[in-house]
C-alpha cells in the first residue's frame, strides 16, 4: 500500500494511474494529476 503524497489517498502501487521517481524513491499518485501536482514543486507535499 503506498499513499499519494498530494490528495492523501491511499492506492495500491500496482494500480496507481501514476508514479514519479524523486531523490531515489518512488511516489504513486491516484491521477495524472495529483503526479503533475507533485512534479511541480515535491518539496511543498513531503512536508
Ligand atoms: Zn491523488
Amino acid at each position: 500500500m503506498a499513499k499519494d503524497p498530494v490528495c492523501g489517498m491511499d492506492i495500491e502501487a500496482d494500480q496507481a494511474a501514476a508514479s514519479y521517481e524523486y531523490k531515489g524513491k518512488t511516489y504513486y499518485f491516484c491521477a495524472e494529476g495529483c503526479k503533475n501536482k507533485f512534479a511541480e514543486d515535491p518539496e511543498k507535499f513531503l512536508n
